[in-house]
Formats: C-alpha cells, sequence, structure tokens
C-alpha cells in the first residue's frame, strides 16, 4: 500500500451504531498483528486514518524492539460518530473476529474496561484482557514495562537516586495512575496532572501534588512522563521543561521526530515510547503465543532495550529515537 508500506486498510462502519473506524494492519508477516483500539474525537476520517497508519507502524518497530514474534497493527474510532456505544463495540467486534485472528487486538487510549467486555462477547481475537486472578491489566503491564525502562536511565545518570527524585506525571488514566503508585511506593516525589477532576482527587488522596496540565510539563522535577496524548513535546514546550528524563509513554510524545535531537542538545534523555510503552504488548503478545498470563521478565527486559538505545545514542551521537530506530531496523532486518 502506497503510505508507509501498509498492508491493509479497513475503512469498518456500521450506521445504525454510528460506529466508523479504521483497522490499519501495517505488516502480516510475522503474524499475527497486534494493536490496540483508540476511541478518540477526531475531526474527520481523515486525520483518524492518519493517527492509525502513523500508530500501526510504529506498532512493527515496537514489537522488533522488543523481541515480540509479530507485526504491527491499530484501530481507531471516531468517537464523536458513535451513537450507541455498546452496539458500535460489538459491530467493531465482528469485523475484528471476521479477520481469522490475523489481528489480535488489545486496548489504547479511550478504550475503557466496559468496552472490552462489550468486545470481548463478538471476538476472540483479543491479545491483551484483563482475567480475574490472571493477567493484570493492559495500563499496569505498560507502567510495569515504563517503570523499568526509567528506573534504568535513572541508573545510568547516576546522580539520580529514585528515593529522592520528583516524577511529573500528565494524566492519571490507566497508565499513568498506575505509574503514580509505582513510584511514590518506591519513595519518590510525584506531581501530576489530569483534566478529569475526579482522577486527580483520586491520586491526591495517594499522596500525589496535583498541577495544571501546563504546569506539570514545566514542573520541578527529574522525571518527566507524559501519560495522556501524543505530541506533547515540540517547540514551545521544550524551553519550558527542567526534567533530565522524558518518558515517553503516550504513544508519539513528540510533535516531530526532529524533537528528539533538540532534547538531546539540552542533556535530556528522551526514553522513545515505541521502546517504553511496551509492556501490555509485551504480556499480551506472550498470553497469545504460549497462554500464560504474566511474563516478568519478558517486562523488565525493556529496561535493557531502554539502555541499549540510550548507549547507542551517546556512541554513535544521534538522537535516542534516530538510536531506537537503527536498533529495531537491525532486527527486523535480521529476523
Ligand atoms: P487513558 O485514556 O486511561 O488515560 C489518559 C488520561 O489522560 C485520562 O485520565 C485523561 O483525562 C487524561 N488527559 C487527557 N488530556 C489531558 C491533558 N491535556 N492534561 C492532563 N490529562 C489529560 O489512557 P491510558 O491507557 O492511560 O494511555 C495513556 C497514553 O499511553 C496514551 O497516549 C496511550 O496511547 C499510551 N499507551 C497506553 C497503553 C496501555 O496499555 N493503556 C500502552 C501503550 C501506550
Amino acid at each position: 500500500m502506497a503510505h508507509e508500506g501498509h498492508e491493509r486498510i479497513l475503512a469498518v462502519q456500521d450506521a445504525p451504531s454510528g460506529l466508523r473506524a479504521w483497522i490499519a494492519i501495517h505488516a502480516l508477516d510475522p503474524q499475527p498483528a497486534f494493536g490496540g483500539i483508540r476511541i478518540l474525537n477526531y475531526r474527520s476520517e481523515r486525520d483518524a486514518l492518519f493517527d492509525g497508519l502513523r500508530l500501526s507502524r510504529i506498532m512493527t518497530y515496537k514489537c522488533a524492539l522488543a523481541g515480540v514474534r509479530g507485526s504491527g497493527a491499530k484501530t481507531v474510532v471516531i468517537a464523536n460518530s458513535i451513537l450507541d456505544r455498546p452496539a458500535a463495540i460489538r459491530a467493531l467486534g465482528r469485523h475484528i473476529e471476521s479477520l481469522g485472528g490475523v489481528y489480535q487486538t488489545g486496548p489504547d487510549a479511550g478504550f475503557t474496561r466496559e468496552d472490552q467486555q462489550v468486545l470481548m462477547q463478538e471476538t476472540q481475537s483479543v491479545a491483551h484482557f484483563d482475567v480475574d486472578g490472571g493477567m493484570q491489566s493492559a495500563g499496569d503491564a505498560t507502567a510495569e514495562g515504563a517503570m523499568h525502562g526509567i528506573l534504568r536511565a535513572l541508573q545510568l545518570r547516576s546522580e539520580l537516586q529514585v528515593d529522592e527524585i520528583t516524577v511529573a506525571i500528565q494524566g492519571l488514566g490507566e497508565v499513568g495512575m498506575s505509574l503514580a503508585k509505582r513510584f511514590l511506593a518506591l519513595g519518590a516525589r510525584v506531581v501530576a496532572a489530569d483534566v478529569d477532576k475526579e482522577k486527580s482527587a483520586a491520586a491526591e488522596k495517594l499522596g500525589v501534588s496535583i498541577v495544571s496540565s501546563q504546569q506539570v510539563l514545566a514542573a520541578n522535577c527529574d522525571v518527566l512522563v507524559p501519560c495522556a496524548m501524543g505530541g506533547i513535546i515540540h517547540d514551545v514546550t521544550i524551553p519550558q521543561i527542567q526534567a533530565k528524563i522524558i518518558a515517553g509513554v503516550a504513544n508519539n510524545t513528540l510533535g516531530h521526530k526532529s524533537h528528539a535531537q533538540r532534547l538531546k542538545e539540552n542533556n535530556i534523555d528522551f526514553l522513545p515510547d515505541f521502546a517504553l510503552n511496551a509492556g501490555a504488548l509485551i504480556e499480551g503478545s506472550h498470553h497469545f503465543h504460549t497462554k500464560e498470563t504474566s511474563c516478568p521478565d519478558k517486562i523488565a527486559a525493556i529496561g535493557d532495550t531502554i539502555e541499549h538505545v540510550l548507549m547507542r545514542s551517546m556512541n554513535d551521537n544521534i538522537s535516542t529515537v534516530d538510536a531506537a530506530f537503527a536498533i529495531a531496523a537491525e532486527k527486523v532486518a535480521g529476523s
């Protein structure tokens, strides 16, 4: 396919429920293609498609970096056109099921646990799901992996001890809240922001200092963790950032790839999202291939990936994003 080599792009519609979505499958070799469902307000079908193409392509690189047998995909659902949410999710589930298992999905931003329950009534092709007493939630798995990556980056910057640092988190959703709890448990100070007042209040009760969404980016902190939407690190926000490490949890954290070079020049370690936020992908794909529900060692290996990326960036004097792409491309070529 013309756009970045995509193998399959499906337009999915269901008029009665108002479902309008794209399923973008970047590659089908190796199979299956893994990628979550993102449900967001989009200005147009074109914007949603662009997002799906971008995210599915990066999933192929994410699989390669994480050592996952599989390729990249993504579903993007236009939230603002939905008329009946459960019916729309069921219709989407039927479309995913009709693909015969070549695409294995899971949650992404805007996709709730209620959506997951409904989706699983229609399709078996859900690689990451919450099982009572079994698999942890995708948000927890992603947070666990991100924490390993951040801790390794802190170790490499030996001046930073975890119980002395301040972590600033933008977005206290599935991943952000889980990360806040983990860093509080390690003795770090956590400041955070969420546009949702209930989530902010819940975090405050745990000991998180709440600031505004703009203030959190400029917070006096050691580690900044964007956990809301992508594209948040850009020309306007970079000069405000005081953190020494930016942990890319939000997919496509940077406004543009070139911002990684700006961060390197400012002596800020940017941990690329497609290297750092692979915890749920690792756990979901492990379950898909083995039927086992937990793989803490594989998730912890994100720390090694982050070290590899940071060392390559330093040794080759390239940005961490270029380093991560180079490592991923080598892995794809070698597989
Ligand atoms: P979520 O929808 O559960 O949480 C996002 C949170 O960000 C919400 O609480 C929302 O209110 C808040 N938010 C939105 N705009 C904000 C703003 N301007 N300022 C402050 N808060 C704002 O999503 P999630 O599952 O926690 O995912 C967070 C990010 O991580 C997304 O970009 C997602 O693509 C990425 N990601 C998630 C996973 C996963 O397993 N859930 C895996 C990989 C990547």
